[in-house]
């Protein structure tokens, strides 16, 4: 029931929404238009009396509302509320409540007033306060623009971020004032072009602060509008994403250091000359470089990451990659079975060998990690440079033959499985150049070289595969014969290679004839070692020379108690000469038409407890260079003994002297000898030389001759001793300045023995004749002797027969005077006949 005066208003506001109502004070009804009704959700037409019209407000805002009507009534005062309220259906709402008192007078007469639902802007309002809260509280900056762009609002948060006040940046586009030079100027022109669109956008960029520190920000803008879509603003929400932009750069640099490492690795992998392989802790392949690839060709195809190690070394050696890995699969299984221990431990640096003939060195190491690494690296030209060191240190540089060190080594090796009976025997040739030493004296070294460099080649050229030919230095050959332990195949050998090697050499336009001796020895027979094999050699060498050059000689054992001997007498010996131990016995020579003939002069020697023969000790003092001062002695015991009897009125005669080689060899032998002569006041005509056949053949004949020369034309008479045995030719005889020749011992001892006894004296009294020379016959002990050289014409004859060497001046006394007073009654018988 609706008032007329008042219809047009209540439908006025009835389209707004808004109900009207009035209460009439002094009945206390009260009247709702329809839209009062509607939102309290009653029926109309009936009201609720006005204290139930007041149960529709929750009780904390009854007496609001209580009040505001009870001072309308007093006071005529107006209200507007906005009120929390429930309706008859109990939905909480809420509502404006305005009234005012119409008055009559003083008094108060009626209410009226407007109602209206603002439960939708009540909350819209509530949740813009939550917003504006948020948007105040929230720690991201906020921007509100306008839809030019011009800032309206900001947020703290967004002033400590970026140092500038609300005020400082109303009016302001944002951009302006927070961009700087390391902006991204696409970035910003991005955004630029979405806000002119009317559009949003999320981006990451560089801003500064009022301060100018840049730093990085996420924004996020979303654009505004009104209900008819109508653009009315942006929204911007920032957020600082500094530290998480430098994690994220952090993370890109350590991202590209990685990377850095990682080509650097490899760059350095590839740069090695190594192969290198490596596996993880399960040993399958993680990676290799080229270098493998060309080391391990036949390995290669198979090296894929992920590859057990097992597997590859397989597949490898069933390709063929490690010879040392066998061919039957049972061989290569053992092989697989072995690689992989030596990989579970560290293992020292080993050589593997690879097809055609290389070489690696292999190494492999754990890492902390657990993963192997395995470094192989190509030896193959260092081997080789080793061993053409190893042949160089074992090689002598003038003959390219092995050289000692390496002969040694070889020796050994023959040796011990020889001696074990698990080789054959064989034999070791020791040589020796006869007279090398005047070759280089009288040619000069070149020519020496040329002759061992000859001599070198014709050893190679007759060695055996297994031969080792060397030279021990000097004029030294040697050469190790495996497999030659017969002795008459080696005697061949021996005698072959001596005649081989003495063949006439041409060098520097001239024919050079050389001798060689040489020393053979076997083994295991003579010598269980290299050195003892080295020294048997040696003794048989010795011997050769001994025996007169120029041919072989085969070890003896006696040999080396020779030696012993040897080196004893020439210790004691020279002992001997320090102390003038060395005497001379004189034994007469008899001219056998009658008349005492000279002595010849024989070196004896007291060793302490024996007579020691001169057979044993001069040829110690001849291989020892003590013949030169034994010599000296004997010849200034000699001459002493002959002024001796001198002085005591005897005609002792010549006395004859023998000496060898090396004395005559002496460059001051004939001063020397004047020297002595004419110290015990003797004259040449009171001396003799004896000398042997070997004298005159060997290599410095020439020289001997000329001291030969010299002495007889100072008047020293000169004798050739042990005529017959030697190799004098005739045409040395004929040339030579000698007087007499000394018929050996040897073949006055045949003489009266028929056959051919007697012969070769006989020839040697008719060439000494034919030739000017005087014959004396040694060592003539019988008077068939005699009698038998008497009639051959022999002018001299030596022996026991008439004395043996007489050591004493008493003894020589005593003979001479017999002598004399034999000859003296020859005379008497003579004139008595
Ligand atoms: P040789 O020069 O032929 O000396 C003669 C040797 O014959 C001496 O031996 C002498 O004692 C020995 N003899 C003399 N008459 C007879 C005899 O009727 N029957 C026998 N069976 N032997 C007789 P010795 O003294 O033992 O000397 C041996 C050799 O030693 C010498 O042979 C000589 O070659 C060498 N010799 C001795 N003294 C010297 C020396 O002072 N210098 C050098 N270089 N050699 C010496
Ligand atoms: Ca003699
Ligand atoms: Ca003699």
């Amino acid at each position: 029931m609706s008032l007329a005066p008042s219809a047009f208003a209540d439908r006025t506001l009835e389209a707004a929404g808004v109900g009207g109502w009035e209460m009439d004070i002094a009945t206390g009804t009260l009247r709702w238009s329809s839209v009062t009704f509607r939102i309290h959700e009653v029926e109309p037409p009936h009201t609720p009396p006005l204290s139930e019209a007041l149960d529709f407000y929750p009780p904390e805002a009854r007496p609001l509302v209580a009040d505001a009507v009870a001072q309308a009534i007093a006071h005529g005062t107006p209200w507007d509320l906005e009120l929390p309220f429930i309706t008859a259906r109990g939905r909480h709402i809420w509502v404006r409540a305005c009234g005012r008192a119409e008055r009559d007078g003083d008094r108060t007469i009626k209410l009226v007033g407007a109602f209206e639902d603002i439960t939708a802007r009540h909350e819209l309002a509530q949740r813009a306060e939550r917003l504006s809260v948020v948007a105040r509280q929230m720690t991201n900056g906020v921007i509100i623009t306008d839809a030019q762009g011009l800032t309206e609002w900001v947020n703290d948060a967004f002033c400590r971020l970026t140092g500038f006040t609300l005020d400082e940046m109303r009016g302001h586009k944002p951009g302006h004032l927070l961009q700087g030079p390391e902006t991204d100027p696409a970035t910003s022109a991005t955004m630029r072009a979405r806000l002119a669109r009317g559009e949003g956008f999320e981006v990451e960029i560089v801003n500064y602060t009022k301060q100018r520190e840049a730093y990085w920000m996420a924004i996020t803008c979303t654009p505004l509008q009104d209900a008819s879509g109508a653009l009315t603003g942006f929204i911007a929400v920032e957020s600082d994403i500094t530290a998480r932009h430098r994690a994220e750069q952090e993370v890109q640099r350590l991202l590209a250091e990685q990377q850095r490492a990682e080509a650097l690795l490899r760059d350095v992998l590839e740069a090695l000359p190594s192969a290198v392989s490596a596996y993880d802790p399960d040993l399958r392949l993680i990676l290799t470089n080229s270098a493998y690839a060309a080391m391990f060709p036949l390995a290669a195809p198979f090296a894929q990451p992920g590859t057990p190690l097992e597997a590859l070394l397989r597949q490898a050696a069933q390709a063929g990659q490690y010879p040392e890995a066998g061919d039957s699969p049972g061989e290569r299984d053992a092989w697989v079975a072995a690689r992989l221990a030596r990989h579970k431990v560290p293992s020292p640096a080993h050589t593997l060998a690879l097809p055609e003939g290389r070489f690696v060195l292999a190494s492999e190491s754990r890492s902390e990690s657990g993963n192997l690494v395995c470094v192989r690296m190509d030896t193959t030209e260092l081997q080789q440079a080793e061993a053409a060191l190893r042949i160089q240190a074992e090689q002598d540089p003038l003959t390219h033959l092995a050289n000692r060190s390496c002969l040694m080594a070889a020796l050994e090796q023959q040796l011990a499985p020889a001696v074990a009976g698990l080789a054959d025997a064989g034999a070791l040739l020791l040589f020796d150049v006869d007279h090398f030493k005047q070759i280089n004296d009288t040619l000069g070294h070149d020519v020496g070289d040329a002759v061992l460099i000859e001599v070198g080649a014709r050893l190679r050229a007759r060695a055996r595969t297994n031969d080792v030919a060397a030279r021990l230095g000097g004029d030294e050959f040697a050469v190790l014969l495996p497999g030659l332990g017969d002795e008459a195949a080696l005697a061949a050998r021996a005698t072959g290679l001596l005649s081989a090697l003495t063949q006439p050499m041409q060098i520097g336009g001239r024919q050079l004839d050389i001798t060689i001796s040489a020393g053979v020895t076997r083994y295991p027979a003579d010598a269980a070692d290299a050195l003892t094999l080295m020294k048997n050699a040696d003794l048989a060498l010795y011997e050769a020379k001994r025996q007169g050059r120029a041919r072989w000689s085969a070890f003896r054992p006696e040999q080396a108690v020779e030696l012993a001997r040897h080196t004893r007498i020439a210790t004691a010996l020279r002992a001997a000469l320090g102390q003038g131990g060395i005497q001379v016995a004189l034994q007469p020579k008899r001219l056998l038409r009658g008349g005492h003939a000279g002595f010849e002069a024989l070196a004896r020697w007291h060793d302490g407890t024996h007579w020691v023969p001169p057979a044993a000790f001069i040829p110690v003092a001849e291989a020892t260079g003590l013949i030169t001062p034994l010599g000296t002695a004997v010849l200034d015991a000699a001459l002493a003994r002959v002024r001796a009897l001198r002085d005591l009125g005897h005609s002792p005669g010549r006395v004859a002297v023998n000496v060898t080689g090396p004395q005559l060899l002496h460059a001051d032998f004939v001063t020397d000898i004047t020297a002595l002569l004419f110290r015990h006041g003797l004259s040449p005509a009171d001396l003799e030389l004896e000398i042997t056949e070997t004298v005159l053949i060997g290599r410095a004949a020439e020289q001997i001759e000329k001291t030969l020369r010299a002495l007889r034309a100072l008047g020293v008479a000169l004798a050739l001793d042990d005529f017959g045995t030697g190799f004098a030719s005739l045409a040395h005889l004929s040339r030579l300045p000698i007087d007499r020749l000394k018929i050996d011992r040897s073949f006055v001892a045949e003489i009266g023995q028929g056959g051919r006894g007697g012969v070769i004296a006989r020839t040697v009294v008719g060439l000494a004749r034919s030739l000017g020379m005087e014959s004396v016959a040694e060592g003539v002990e019988t008077d068939e002797q005699l009698a038998f050289l008497r009639e051959e014409g022999c002018d001299a004859a030596q022996g026991y027969l008439f004395s043996r060497p007489l050591l004493s001046l008493e003894e020589a006394c005593a003979y001479l005077r017999t002598a004399t007073e034999a000859a003296a009654g020859r005379l008497v018988r003579l004139r008595g006949a």
